[in-house]
């Protein structure tokens, strides 16, 4: 039996589209004309975007950041857990993302 789609999973694809090919566009300006409309469909739609999607927004001035690129990005380890250091190079903030914990390493 087929299913239709249901709008939210539409919208749900087009946001990963976008994502994908905003990630991979040279054209930084393109790249985060992708990534706002990647935000807006997920905003109407009331969708959240995928967690790896959600990294890619500074949290301060909402830029699309792309890691090695439009921010700093740093790998520390401690001892329960694997966590990154992201800093936007455009407004300078900085904020950490814990990506596991240890136990599966
Ligand atoms: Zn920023």
């Amino acid at each position: 039996m087929v299913r239709r789609q249901t709008k939210k999973e539409i919208a749900k694809e087009r946001i990963d589209i976008l994502v994908k090919s905003a990630l991979k566009e040279k054209d930084e300006a393109l790249a985060a004309r992708q990534a706002q409309q990647a935000k807006k469909i997920a905003m109407r739609f009331r969708v959240r975007l995928p967690y790896e999607a959600r990294q890619l927004y500074c949290k301060k001035c909402k830029a699309f950041i792309v890691p090695g690129r439009g921010a700093r990005v740093r790998v520390g380890s401690r001892a329960k857990t694997r966590a990154i250091r992201i800093t936007c190079l455009r407004c300078g903030h900085t904020y950490r993302k814990i990506l596991g914990w240890n136990k599966d390493l």
